[in-house]
């Protein structure tokens, strides 16, 4: 299987490095300023398709993985916050611990655009596609796959189907 996926051809590899260097870039740039996600996303991209590696459509395409994959992350750290808040008798939560929460809480939010829709609905993902590390769980059978690496997604290792849902 994995044989299968390096004899595809150096696409594959390429979109890899690309969404690694776009998401260390996006950091960098959300670190450092006051942008958004997509704002940051956005120059990342137009960053690397000026350098000449990449066309504008391969940065594009591998922005909107990278944008997915932050904004699963999100959604599951929204869900370990609640569920923090949930487990800890507000009387044993100090106050620095409860404004650093909704501090992280609040920053994620204000960088990402469309959270509230995203939160809404099932995200799915597809064979072939780049995504970060994480639980990948076939639609059609339930089978679950785990990423280790950022990497391209392969065909269920069950059914062979190519729809999936992701977790963390
Ligand atoms: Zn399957």
């Amino acid at each position: 299987m994995e044989d299968h996926g390096r004899m595809d051809d150096n696409h594959g590899e390429r979109d890899v490095g690309l969404y690694e260097k776009l998401a260390s870039r996006t950091r960098e740039l959300l670190d450092s300023g006051r942008r958004t996600l997509d704002e940051s996303l956005k120059k990342a991209g137009d960053e690397l398709s000026a350098a000449g590696d990449y066309t504008r459509e391969q940065a594009e395409k591998i922005a909107e993985y990278v944008r997915r994959d932050m904004l699963q992350v999100e959604k599951g750290a929204r869900r370990a916050g609640e569920a923090i808040k949930k487990a800890v008798a507000p009387q044993r939560v100090s106050a620095g611990v409860k404004s650093l929460l909704a501090r992280v809480l609040r920053s994620i939010a204000d960088s990402v655009a469309g959270l509230a829709e995203m939160a809404e609905k099932q995200v799915e993902y597809k064979t072939g596609e780049v995504t970060s590390p994480g639980t990948l769980t076939c639609l059609a059978c339930g089978a679950g796959m785990n990423l280790k690496a950022t990497g391209r997604i392969p065909p269920c290792p069950k059914c062979y189907k190519t729809r999936f849902r992701k977790s963390y």
